[in-house]
């Protein structure tokens, strides 16, 4: 990515420089990010509380007053969204004042004091039969994996999100019952562990559990007790401190959104501490999960964990591209970040995360979340609904939009800091100023001041990585200005109704993956272009209840067919021609696909419901011409193949199947890369035209598991599909009978790979 390394160094101490403003003095104007507000308030106040609090009476011994919601929330992770519910709700009466959601946060807030009253040991959980887990641990009864401990769907990453609920609930919202309750549980779990030896301790941290360590390096700061600060240290995992703090990236293959937050613990730890080595580690990381392990859009991971940084290829072929709940704690992390060094490059990466992955991941009409975005070219998103789908990112996506005023503004002293270009407005103390734009569709933003009296203070625009010439209007008038630590600084005497304008042009960038590969995104200003490709067949579009339905399991497009670029590296911007009357629109020329030749690159952050393509291969035309001759060959091949025939069927496929007598009893089809598979666990059966066949050839996706292949139910060969997916087989004799019964059997007790096409040949 295209973010300046920050110096690793740690400073002397961590103090904070920056502070930010709470939430409650910035209120949002008319743009995308308000219209997301708005639809979450909707969505919040659709979940039901009494469904969401039923795992904590259960956990209680109370009576539930419905059932708990089902999904992730029962089976296994019971209680976790209702952790992200309270800091929703919190961030949420914060930023905007909402009554119905405050009286829906002191409903909740009730219910859990009931909760943690009627346990009188300061407990507070939906995990399952509180009792028996908590109690083997206690006993120091510990075997843990990354997603369980003690065969339980990891209950220290569930607790987790009361704590951070808890802990929001007072710090965010003000509400003083939630700091009692906070410390209650966080001395509860001091009790929990207080039989344990810290090499207990990191065995339980072998299983996911969220931010522990920077919630109860919360609660040290907000009580001052020390005994707080030991349980962080006690629940900060060493087997990812200790390589970072060498500066050793040994995260490849890891679970990428496990991490994330131990390191957001560990940062707190570190600037309450003033621990340089820790400091050191996390700007490690930070450096390299966003330059070496980020995909344009400022998000990471493929199927959740962290792809090798010299190879993209199999993210971008993956339906699991992305994960939400990564770049909503890699945000909380810059944050932190940010806050103690004064480095603008937190922010430059803040405001590519926030527009082109974070504002992406939600429906901005059915105000539905996203869990993977994949980058695979023309594939597409699937929407959590609030009645059904239980997520991870869902929990983090309910948060997301109560938080975007949390980094439009800070301030260093008296100094005042605009660090984004969101339409809002901040009060701090007796001054507002409001910021109005139509960013990012108009390159600049207004600022206009509202003093009681007048008053001398910086202020402080952030310079942006991608604008080279930012001018600086004040009062109609244009203004030199300083450049202080890449920031736009005019320090004046300011009057009631002074007016700034900031013009910060954009122009196109193209960036590759971080391999280094020739696969380019594009990108207008901090925003990422996309192209809409369909809306064909996006199979649950609007996730229902099953397990795995937060994956975009409908067909995948092949990739040949998708749309690459025709050209050289030094003139790739050549390919993109702006669209006359239509902002951030760019037409794309010299592709390879001329059925694409002309296709809209648009703000990704506005595409929704559709299949899109972020990443757009490049091709020299040598190389090109190449290819076009490998496809002129496969295509003569198939032609001499299809000559040569007897009989082929493509598995899966309906009339094909049933017009040569199907049969099977535990088998199933899909569809990918183009291609009807069928999988079968017992065997599959069809009827084929035979005579003068001297091969039968098995087409699908390339795997471990075999095939037995039987002709007329004599046994042939047991098979295994290479690299390009094929096995060939050949008969012992030309075959003499019109038709044959080929029969394709899994292996005992395993099943076969997907199978896609069956065909004898002479
Ligand atoms: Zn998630």
């Amino acid at each position: 990515m295209a973010f300046a390394t920050v110096s690793i160094a740690a400073t002397a101490n961590n103090e904070k420089r920056i502070e930010t403003f709470p939430i409650n003095s910035v209120r949002l104007a008319d743009s995308q990010f308000l219209k997301n507000q708005q639809a979450d308030i909707h969505y919040l106040l659709g979940l039901d509380a009494d469904r969401l609090l039923a795992p904590y009476l259960k956990g209680a011994g109370l009576p539930a007053k419905a059932d708990n919601y089902s999904n992730w929330e029962n089976t296994g992770l019971d209680g976790h969204i209702g952790g992200h519910y309270v800091s929703a709700l919190s961030y949420m009466v914060a930023a905007t004042g909402n009554k119905e959601i405050a009286a829906r946060l002191d409903y909740v807030l009730s219910e859990l004091k009931r909760c943690q009253d009627a346990r009188k040991d300061g407990y507070l959980g939906g995990v399952p039969e509180p009792d028996q887990i908590w109690g083997e641990i206690a006993k120091g009864t510990i075997n843990a994996n990354s997603f369980g401990l003690n065969n339980r769907w990891v209950p220290l990453y569930n607790i987790h999100k009361i704590y951070a609920g808890l802990r929001d609930a007072y710090v965010i919202a003000g509400r003083k019952q939630a700091k009692d309750m906070l410390v209650k549980l966080t001395d509860w779990m001091i009790q929990e562990v207080s039989q344990l030896t810290d090499d207990q301790i990191q065995q339980l941290l072998i299983s996911e559990h969220g931010g522990l360590n920077e919630t109860f390096a919360d609660v040290a700061e907000l009580t001052g007790d020390k005994k707080y600060l030991k349980l962080a240290h006690q629940f900060s995992d060493q087997r990812i401190l200790q390589p970072l703090m060498k500066g050793e990236d040994k995260l490849t293959g890891m679970h990428a959104n496990t991490q994330i937050p131990k390191i957001i613990g560990y940062k707190r730890i570190a600037d309450m501490e003033g621990l340089s080595d820790w400091d050191r580690a996390v700007k490690f990381f930070w450096d390299v999960v966003v330059n070496k392990r980020s995909v344009s859009i400022g998000g990471n991971s493929e199927r959740e964990h962290f792809n090798p940084t010299d190879n993209f290829t199999t993210l971008l072929a993956s339906e699991q591209g992305p994960e939400s709940c990564n770049t909503y704690n890699m945000l909380r992390l810059s944050k932190l970040l940010y806050q103690t060094t004064a480095d603008k490059n937190y922010i430059d990466y803040y405001e590519r995360a926030l527009y082109n992955h974070i504002l992406s991941t939600m429906n901005p009409v059915q105000g539905g979340f996203v869990y993977f975005t994949p980058m695979r070219a023309g594939h597409y998103r699937v929407y959590s609904q609030p009645q059904t789908s239980m997520w991870c990112c869902v929990g983090t996506g309910i948060e997301n939009p109560a938080r975007y005023g949390e980094m439009i503004y800070a301030h260093e002293g008296n100094d005042l800091i605009v660090n984004l270009f969101i339409p809002s407005t901040l009060t701090w103390n007796d001054m507002t100023l409001k910021q109005e734009n139509q960013f990012p569709q108009q390159p600049s933003t207004d600022l206009t001041l509202t003093l009681k009296k007048s008053k001398t203070f910086a202020l402080k625009i952030r310079k942006p990585a991608w604008c080279d010439n930012a001018k600086l209007v004040v009062n109609g008038s244009p203004v030199d200005y300083q450049l202080d630590n890449g920031y736009i600084t005019i320090k004046r005497q300011w009057k009631s109704g002074d007016r700034i304008r900031v013009e910060t042009p954009m122009h196109l960038t193209a960036i590759t993956t971080p391999d280094g590969k020739p696969q380019y995104s594009f990108l207008y200003g901090p925003i990422v272009l996309a192209a809409k490709i369909s809306t064909d067949q996006q199979d649950g579009l609007f996730a229902d209840d099953s397990r795995g339905g937060h994956i975009a399991n409908g067909p995948k497009l092949p990739q040949v067919q998708m749309p690459a670029l025709i050209g050289n590296a030094s003139d790739i911007l050549s390919h993109l021609e702006p669209v006359k009357g239509q902002p951030i629109t760019f037409a794309l020329k010299g592709l390879t696909t001329p059925a694409y030749e002309g296709i809209h690159l648009v703000p990704f952050y506005q595409l929704y419901e559709c299949r899109y393509q972020i990443y757009f291969p490049l091709y020299s035309q040598e190389e090109w011409s190449k290819k076009q001759e490998e496809i002129a060959a496969a295509e003569k091949a198939n032609m001499l193949l299809e000559a040569a025939t007897t009989d082929k069927v493509f598995c899966g496929e309906q009339q094909s199947e049933s017009d040569h007598f199907f049969k099977s009893s535990n088998s199933w089809n899909g569809y990918d890369e183009g291609m009807h598979w069928r999988i079968t666990r017992t065997s599959i059966s069809y009827q084929m035209k035979a005579q003068g066949a001297t091969t039968l050839r098995v087409k699908g996706f390339a795997g471990y598991e075999r095939i037995v292949v039987s002709i007329d139910g004599k046994q042939l060969e047991t098979i295994r599909l290479n690299q390009q997916g094929q096995a060939e087989i050949k008969l012992p004799t030309a075959y003499q009978n019109e038709t044959a019964t080929i029969t394709l059997a899994a292996e005992s007790g395993r099943q076969t790979p997907r199978i896609h096409e069956v065909r004898l040949c002479k």
